[in-house]
């Protein structure tokens, strides 16, 4: 199947074959025709099965054929959690409509509000914005939607997850009810589900994958190893399976830092990006991760959502996340479009009971592996141990005494991962631009 056999305008496939996409992903195969229809849709999709431009092309289609905006009105707009997500929606709404005359617009929190208001005063056939500022703009009078023909919910649980529910609720009472809604999300959850049954009208359900279940492409390896010998763990994998380009995730911001400050000890290029960091931090630090400058860039959740990078081969979780969905978003960052990629969680003693969630999430049981030299004490208490076999993890400019038997051969009996192709360093695309506020603040 090709993207012209979906129906789509010659000037939106001409743009596809430019970014060389060779066939619509299955996503788009399904979802494309169903908008262009002008049906609901509520697609379970996460971030790397092409969703966006599945939601994007089909949008610039219909705005094509209607008329053009007026002044202060918006046309479509699609609502996400983040900022970095707004920021990138945008800029494929930005790519995929090059060659049309469409006006689009992103709007978010945390930078100035009157250059936005100054935008909008042309109107926007296609606006991308996050929940809050979106409010603060109408609440200003700088836009009206009157005009609205298409709403978009993108990562629509991930909204729900953040505290946006009041938000969105006021936002939908404020748009006209004759409309086209199309809702994504990585999990259909029962909250999702409610939100979709007062929003959606005989909507189309599409799910590329099943429901809750973890991109096939991406193989899935289960370290247990004991917590004070996870950095050990980690610089050894990295070095010795020369990983390239790691997205690592951590569960706070302060033991990001701290595993920043320790892989730089140990000479692995390294920088971190959370909720605490500039803008101009984030931006720098993933810009050096595209380029190949950072080899490791660790992440809270918050921070990473959003983040585009094309066909990223590693993604670790160096903390198992508190909420077993978040699994699935993490490792949404991996095989992306197709690509495969692995994603290795360190699991500690103390993690046991999310692994066991994630396993009932994702319906899937993990094979729990140990790497020779690492292997977890079974005696060791939970937290607070002694590394064994002498490695040490000292401050920042210390370097790390390893003394084990991590031979390739040794590896390769014991751990799967001795087996891993080596990734080649790649170039990516979009850079994120802005920060996220942490869950529960009101939207950005
Ligand atoms: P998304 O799931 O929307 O975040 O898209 C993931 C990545 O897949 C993006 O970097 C897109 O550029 C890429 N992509 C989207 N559609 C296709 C396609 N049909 N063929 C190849 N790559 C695609």
């Amino acid at each position: 199947m090709t993207f012209s056999d979906l129906g789509l305008d010659a000037a939106l496939v001409r743009t596809v074959e430019e970014k060389g996409y060779l066939e619509p992903s299955p996503i788009q195969a399904q979802a494309i025709p169903a908008i262009l229809q002008g049906s609901d849709i509520m697609a379970a999709a996460q971030t790397g099965t092409g969703k966006t431009a599945g939601f994007t092309l089909p949008l610039l289609h219909r705005l094509n054929l209607g008329k053009p905006v007026r002044n202060n009105r918006v046309r479509a707009l699609v609502l996400t959690p983040t900022r970095e997500l707004a920021a990138q929606v945008h800029e494929s709404v930005q790519t995929y409509g090059q060659h049309l005359k469409l006006q689009s617009s992103v709007v978010f929190g945390g930078v100035k509000i009157n250059p936005q208001m100054m935008r909008l005063r042309r109107g926007a056939d296609i606006l991308v914005a996050t929940p809050g500022r979106l409010i603060d703009l109408y609440e200003q009078n700088a836009l009206q939607f009157n005009d609205l023909e298409i709403l978009v919910l993108d990562e629509a649980d991930r909204m729900l997850d953040m505290g946006f529910i009041n938000d969105i609720r006021k936002i939908l009472a404020l748009l006209p009810k004759k409309r086209q809604n199309l809702l994504f999300s990585a999990t259909f959850s029962d909250d999702i589900r409610k939100l979709a049954k007062g929003l959606l009208k005989d909507p189309l359900e599409i799910s590329v994958s099943p429901q809750n279940s973890t991109a096939p492409a991406v193989e899935q390896i289960i370290y247990e190893v004991d917590k004070t010998n996870k950095t050990a763990l980690l610089a050894h994998l990295i070095k010795e399976q020369q990983w390239n380009q790691v997205l690592v995730f951590g569960r706070t911001k302060h033991g990001a830092d701290r595993l920043v400050r320790q892989l730089t000890a140990l000479d692995i290029p390294s920088a971190v990006i959370h909720g605490n960091r500039s803008q101009n931090q984030r931006t720098e630090a993933l810009a050096g991760f595209k380029q190949g400058k950072v080899q490791v860039l660790v992440a809270t959740d918050i921070a990473a959502r959003g983040i585009d990078i094309d066909q990223l081969p590693y993604v670790v979780n160096y903390d198992l996340p508190q909420v077993a969905e978040d699994y699935v978003h993490r490792i949404g960052r991996t095989g992306r479009a197709g690509a495969s990629g692995y994603a290795i969680s360190l699991v500690s003693m103390d993690e046991k009971k999310q692994l066991v969630d994630i396993e009932k999430l994702t319906k899937q049981k993990f094979e729990r592996q140990q790497v020779l030299g690492f292997e977890p004490d079974p005696h060791a208490p939970k937290t607070d141990t002694k590394p064994k076999n002498s490695q040490n993890i000292k401050s920042p400019n210390s370097t790390v005494k390893v003394k084990m038997n991590h031979s390739a051969k040794a590896l390769g009996a014991k751990s799967k991962a001795g087996a891993k192709p080596k990734a080649a360093s790649q170039p990516a695309n979009t850079p994120a631009r802005s920060k996220n506020r942490p869950r529960q603040q009101r939207a950005p």
